[in-house]
């Protein structure tokens, strides 16, 4: 097999060779690597190259990461499937992106399988401990707290499932054992990964809240300051806790002695002498652990007339809301039809995304805790309904009113209440493999940074997603199905989706960006599949994130160079409000292209660029 496309060290790079997964003895033999010390040592190294796309065989990786994105090639140029390559990149973007993902938090994972031909997903969200209740993140007068107050604290921390989600995923879909699966992050954890200026300013960015807690300050502020670029960062301690989970499976944290090292530090997390804030504390328990489980879902499906014939969107079902946000949304342009008018093409996709953002509020939290009327949501007769209120020549007002999934009215679009938010950090991969099986996967820590808390001594950051239930008091005019609940889960954005044409993958994509990755998926589906760009220019796109806001909450969010566009203009005097914000998402995607090789995308510039890679590239 060719070497991994990503693993040769860049030109220049003269001294310590690429710290990434290395060319060894059979899966699950675990390199002997003495332990280092934690924290950085100052090499003149490099990051390894970054490509933002790939064509080839063999199979595909894209992610946010060049370390992981080799690690996952390795696994695949060594004969693992596409959810073995998948569980390693993620476990080695808990590496490398140990603010966006990890061993403490959850994620979706979705999965095409080449030899049935069926899209399984994998709901590894993280739920709320069984102390957990409707007034939990009040203050002792009803009313909200400050959120930084709830980020910074163990009172959101949810029960992680991601560990439970690699494990299922890599029994009921994969080949490799999880200590094979995981040994290239470990060795990565244990040999170090180079810092780069997206990390450093990263851990800047947290650094005050970050020194609250002392693991968190001795593991990502060695001698006080943030990781140099180009110094190597390791963390042996993650290493010791992947050689547990490969050792004893997701029972180390679901019970085991993992999980302990969580419940206590939820219960008695390590502030550091002189922190004077009030860090508030959760009351989760090993049995809230124990009692962890992933949830196999069926994806969510809709009939897409894409510009050269109809195509199968897949997404994540409830609680996530992408899949039928964005399904939704699809359904409505279905209805509308296609414009060759950028503008007017453009302008529908916008009102589109609200009407089914209005949807999503109302109606979309955990399916397990009350109903929730997804496939109403995706049914044609309700985004006609829907669809009926849009006008090419004027913007429905923000907010738009919810419909009525159960007794649609035709062309109903009064005004309504906006809804929360979630955070800007997360991660997403996609895989494929030579046998055509393919994997999209979104994991999060919630927040950049998470909770800010280090499990001592395990190198893993802690979940702060229970802040993606409404916090504020519970308004009882505006019914809310994400109101927190023990056991309950919170609702998600995170959209990992896998398009298939005629029954065979055409596409994989995703982001994270909380609420904003429904609207960056959406734009790349819209763009790939309607309008006909070429993938890499779908990624790389200006961005705009519709959720429904009023013109007063500051309208959609967009990307400056969205906004600064003739269309963008065009759009702002047809009467749509953007707010300016630096950049949206940080999506990767992937391509099955007519000769069967794979087109592996990931970005070129946002959060520092991606990477993109094949076994085999093309010539
Ligand atoms: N917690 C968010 C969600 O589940 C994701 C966070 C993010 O992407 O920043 O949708």
């Amino acid at each position: 097999m060719a070497a991994p496309a990503l693993a040769a060290a860049p030109a220049g790079a003269t001294t310590t060779p690429t710290p990434t997964a290395a060319p060894t003895a059979a899966p699950g033999t675990p390199a002997a690597v003495p332990l280092v010390e934690r924290g950085t040592r100052a090499v003149a190294a490099h990051p390894p190259l970054k490509r933002p796309v790939a064509t080839g065989r063999g199979g595909a990786v894209a992610s946010v990461d060049p370390d992981a994105t080799a690690v996952g090639l390795e696994v695949l140029s060594r004969g693992g499937n596409a959810v073995d390559a998948a569980v390693a990149t993620a476990a080695a973007l808990g590496v490398t992106e140990p603010y966006s993902a990890g061993v403490g938090g959850g994620g979706f994972l979705v999965a095409y399988d080449a030899a049935t031909g069926e899209v399984t997903t994998i709901d590894g969200r993280e739920t709320a401990p069984a102390s957990l209740g409707p007034t939990s993140f009040l203050d002792p007068a009803g009313r909200a707290r400050p959120f930084p107050e709830l980020v910074s604290s163990t009172l959101s921390v949810g029960v992680p499932g991601t560990p439970a989600t690699w494990e299922r995923a890599l029994r009921e879909h994969g080949t490799w054992t999880m200590g094979e699966a995981l040994a290239g992050a470990r060795r990565l954890a244990e040999r170090g990964f180079v810092v780069d200026e997206t990390f450093r300013q990263q851990t800047l960015d947290n650094a005050a809240r970050f020194r609250d807690f002392t693991s968190t300050a001795q593991l990502f502020l060695p001698g006080g300051d943030a990781p140099a670029v180009g110094s190597l960062f390791r963390n042996p301690d993650l290493a010791a806790t992947y050689a547990l989970l490969g050792e004893q499976g997701a029972a180390a944290l679901n019970g085991g002695e993992l999980g302990r090292a969580v419940v206590d530090t939820v219960a008695a997390p390590p502030v550091a002498p002189g922190v004077t804030r009030e860090v508030l504390r959760g009351g989760m328990t090993l049995a809230d652990l124990s009692a962890y489980r992933t949830v196999e879902r069926p994806s969510t499906v809709v009939e897409h007339e894409a510009a050269d014939g109809p195509v199968q969107v897949h997404g994540m079902a409830p609680p996530s809301s992408g899949g039928t946000t964005v399904g939704e949304a699809l359904q409505v342009l279905d209805a509308l039809g296609r414009s060759d008018d950028p503008v007017v093409s453009e302008h529908r996709k916008l009102e589109a995304a609200a009407l089914a953002f209005a949807d999503r509020n109302r109606y979309v939290g955990d399916p397990d805790a009350q109903d929730v009327p997804t496939a109403a949501l995706l049914s044609q007769a309700f985004a006609d309904s829907r669809a009926c209120a849009v006008r090419d020549d004027a913007v429905l007002p923000r907010p738009v009113a919810p419909g009525d999934p159960a007794a649609p009215v035709p062309c109903a679009a009064g005004t309504a209440a906006a809804a929360g938010d979630e955070g800007t950090s997360t991660t997403h991969l996609v895989t494929a493999d030579a046998a055509g099986n393919v994997v999209s996967y979104t994991l999060t820590i919630e927040q950049t940074g998470g909770s800010g808390i280090v499990v001592p001594g395990r190198g893993f950051l802690l979940n702060n997603e229970l802040t993606d239930f409404t916090t504020g008091p519970a308004d009882p005019a505006v019914p809310d199905p994400n109101l927190p609940a023990p056991g309950k889960r919170p609702r998600s954005s995170m959209s990992p989706t896998i398009v298939l044409r005629d029954g065979r993958p055409l596409l994989a994509v995703g982001s994270p960006g909380g609420a904003t990755i429904i609207g960056t998926t959406l734009g790349i589906l819209a763009d790939r599949l309607d309008r006909g760009v070429p993938l890499a220019r779908a990624v790389a796109a200006p961005r705009v994130s519709e959720q429904n806001r009023s013109a007063a909450a500051g309208g959609a969010a967009a990307e400056p160079a969205y906004v600064d566009s003739p269309r963008g203009r065009a759009l702002a005097a047809l009467g749509h409000v953007f707010t300016p914000v630096p950049e949206i998402g940080a999506a990767v995607a992937l391509e099955v292209l007519p000769d069967g090789s794979a087109l592996a995308v990931a970005e070129p510039a946002r959060r520092g660029g991606g990477a993109a890679g094949v076994v085999r590239p093309a010539p």
